[in-house]
């Protein structure tokens, strides 16, 4: 019945019609009422106040004008086509300009005619005018409306003219909103409703489009962003369970000989309790019976590829494989090479895969795989393929996992009946409301603390001009022993410039670093896996002072005697990635550092990235700072993740709210795991809806 209401097509709305309906769909992916109930406004106006030309200024945001138009021209032709109206009110006069709509607005327009204009004041040639303002037409039968808040609703160039504005989208909430049945049914139980004091369903929805004061408004808005992410958080919940219940896990009961060799005569430095502590919570999670599911986080050189073996060597110890996966080639072969020094000798295969392996090599490695006489295989993406199959895979970890997709990451499940424990591991700290949304299924190991004798990184910010000091640094450190890391940016949709960039960089270093006395390494995506390895090789051997790079440095690489690090044009960089890029020094005993070159010209977002990490090196601070700066689509590779289409909530304001969401979900979760009690009928009937629309997650990892 009244769910229908819901569910009833756009197109049926009054003033909507096909057409429309047709490119509400196309522009916003609004089919149904409720698709259109849930595009909630990005921002609100206070109407309550009216402003005059005289008051206007380019400082303002929005303000809304009452006022008569005096005439209207247009102007130009073809691409510089523009619609000019003159305004006045008692206090003054001035224009506005519209470039797009011109026709629509043209006729709705009239000169002599009073209007409420919604705009941002702006400066053009030294004059104070309004661009794409909002019209509403004030007469006898339609004066002036509501005094309270103005909702402002995101829409599209192609929706504007056909009259679907923000105040055109108001419109047609408004008129749904007065159709919609006094009873809805409710989307949370009774429960949560008292514990929570939430608005009910109805009320916030009215509210939200529609609120007559700020403090309504953030009832309102409370009420809808903590069901968003009670939802979010229950499906995560409920995935876990129904993961835990269709998987069996490896139960690895025994620490046999080849963690107990490597522990006592192997390892090659005392470890840090929160490596002890890691390892632990991975042994317990092995030995449990139940699929391990877990993510490890560690700042960069906090030393997880240690964690990572002797997790692999309780998986040996336990009679079954093991395997490590990994985003780049370099990072593989220097996984390999680390691996296989580590435990030379101790009767364990290791072996690697990746794209450029040669086919007879590659031969061999299958077979040994699939017969089990391949104890660890290490390897990029090569590992995904379908022609990879174990004897009896017990653990898969996964490095910097942020780097593969959702759906790569569980194809590795299925390369054995049982599943395979599974550990994800990362070097980019997650800020805590990101983790309980994207990882929220996961159990989560940290490393809080850095092998000892470390000094921490000076970073330094310097501007083009002061090149010749910043070379002559080098060169002291240089002369010191020390190597050095330039990194150029590569931003894909200009690979080519920025090859160009990287060529003429490297030539201009070339000369400032003549032969013989300095030798230069360059590493970059074109070349070919032998070649980079080789030059990284050259590198890590001390052959080669200076290694020019791009970002393929970025992840994993482990030179301890380079102690400083140059990026080149940092303001073009993200902060993650600066701070990744930072961790490829400051690795062995000496003082490094990281010198951020920019030129002079600075977007303020640019300063405040380049002052966040002169700062802190601390991970998780600059990762809060991303968070805040580029909102949570942009940070590494969420996009794939679908988890953070939220349409109200957003991760980076609401933390609060997403904690208490979040313990509201698991304590029910936990007292009624199936949703089954009549008080959680509301909750079992939405979330089925939410399964119904976004399909299957349990394999995510
Ligand atoms: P990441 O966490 O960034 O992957 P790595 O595993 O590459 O860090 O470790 C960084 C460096 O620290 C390596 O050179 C490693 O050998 C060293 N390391 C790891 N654990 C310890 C420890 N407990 N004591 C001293 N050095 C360690
Ligand atoms: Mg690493």
């Amino acid at each position: 019945m009244s769910i229908s209401f819901f569910d009833t097509s756009i197109e049926f709305l009054k003033g909507v019609g096909p057409a429309k309906a047709k490119l509400l769909k196309s522009e916003l992916n609004i089919t149904t009422f409720g698709d259109l109930l849930n595009h909630f406004p990005f921002r609100y106006i206070d109407r309550s106040r009216f402003f005059t030309i005289a008051e206007a200024n380019p400082d303002m945001p929005y303000i809304q004008l009452k006022v008569q138009v005096t005439g209207i021209t247009t102007v130009g032709a073809k691409r510089t086509k523009r619609l000019v109206a003159r305004i006045k009110d008692d206090t003054g006069s001035m224009e506005l300009v519209w470039f797009q709509g011109v026709k629509w607005m043209g006729d709705y327009v009239k000169p002599g005619g009073y209007y409420v204009v919604f705009g941002k004041p702006s400066l053009f040639n030294g004059k104070l005018n309004i661009v794409h303002p909002e019209m509403e037409i004030i007469t006898q039968e339609s004066p002036v409306i509501s005094t309270g808040l103005q909702a402002v609703y995101n829409t599209t160039e192609k929706l504007r003219p056909r009259g679907l504005d923000s105040r055109g989208l108001w419109r047609l909430m408004r008129t749904m909103l007065s159709q919609m049945p006094a009873a809805l049914p409710e989307t949370m139980s009774e429960n949560l409703i008292t514990k929570f004091k939430l608005h009910p369903l109805r009320d916030a929805l009215f509210s939200v489009h529609m609120p007559s004061d700020f403090e309504v408004l953030q009832k309102a808005q409370f009420r809808l962003k903590f069901e968003e992410l009670f939802y979010l958080q229950l499906r995560l919940f409920d995935q876990k369970r129904t993961r835990t219940e269709k998987y069996k896990g490896h139960k690895f009961s025994v620490v046999g000989n080849f963690f107990n060799t490597f522990y006592t005569t192997r390892l090659p430095f005392e470890l840090t309790g929160a490596q002890k502590r890691v390892i632990k919570e991975i042994r317990a999670d092995m030995g449990s019976g139940l699929q391990m599911n877990r993510m490890l986080q560690g700042d960069v050189g906090s030393g997880k590829t240690l964690v990572a073996l002797m997790c692999m060597l309780i998986a040996l110890d336990n009679s079954t494989q093991a395997c490590l996966m990994v985003p780049t080639e370099i990072l593989a072969s220097q996984h390999f090479e680390t691996i296989s020094q580590l435990v030379s000798d101790m009767g364990i295969e290791v072996a690697l895969l990746t794209g450029s392996t040669k086919s007879a090599k590659r031969k061999d490695i299958l077979s040994q795989a699939a017969d089990g006489t391949l104890h660890i295989l290490i390897g990029t993406h090569a590992l995904l393929e379908a022609v990879v199959q174990f004897d009896n895979l017990g653990l898969v970890i996964i490095d910097e996992q942020h780097r593969f997709g959702v759906e790569q990451r569980s194809r590795l499940w299925e390369k054995n009946n049982m599943v395979p424990h599974v550990l994800v591991m990362t070097a980019t700290p997650i800020p805590r409301t990101l983790a309980m949304t994207l990882y929220g299924d996961l159990d989560v190991s940290v490393i809080d603390e850095m092998p000892p004798g470390r000094k921490p990184i000076q970073t330094i910010h310097r501007y083009e001009k002061a090149r010749i000091a910043v070379f002559d640094f080098l060169r002291k450190e240089i002369a010191l022993g020390r190597q050095v890391y330039i990194v150029y940016p590569l931003i894909e949709e200009s690979e080519k410039m920025d090859y160009n960039d990287l060529m003429a960089g490297f030539e201009s270093i070339s000369r400032s670093f003549p032969l013989p006395q300095y030798q230069v390494s360059i590493v970059h995506g074109r070349m070919k896996a032998a070649d980079k390895e080789y030059e990284m090789q050259r590198f890590g051997t001390g052959q080669t002072h200076i290694m020019v790079a791009t970002t393929v440095i970025e992840v994993g690489v482990n030179v301890p005697n380079a102690s400083i690090m140059l990026i080149e044009s940092a303001e073009r960089f993200g902060l993650s990635q600066m701070h990744q890029l930072r961790g490829r020094v400051g690795r062995g005993h000496e003082q490094s550092y990281c010198i951020l070159m920019t030129s002079n010209k600075l977007t303020n977002e640019s300063r405040e990235r380049l002052a966040t990490m002169v700062r802190t090196n601390d991970g998780f601070e600059i990762a809060e700072a991303d968070l805040r700066l580029r909102g949570p689509g942009d940070l590494m590779g969420t996009q794939q993740s679908g988890m953070l289409d939220l349409r109200i909530a957003d991760l980076s304001t609401d933390a609060r709210i997403l904690q208490t969401a979040r313990i509201a979900a698991e304590e029910v979760i936990t007292a009624d795991p199936l949703l089954a009690s009549k008080a959680n009928a509301p909750l079992n009937r939405k979330l089925k809806h939410i399964w119904d629309k976004k399909g299957d997650w349990s394999k995510i990892s």
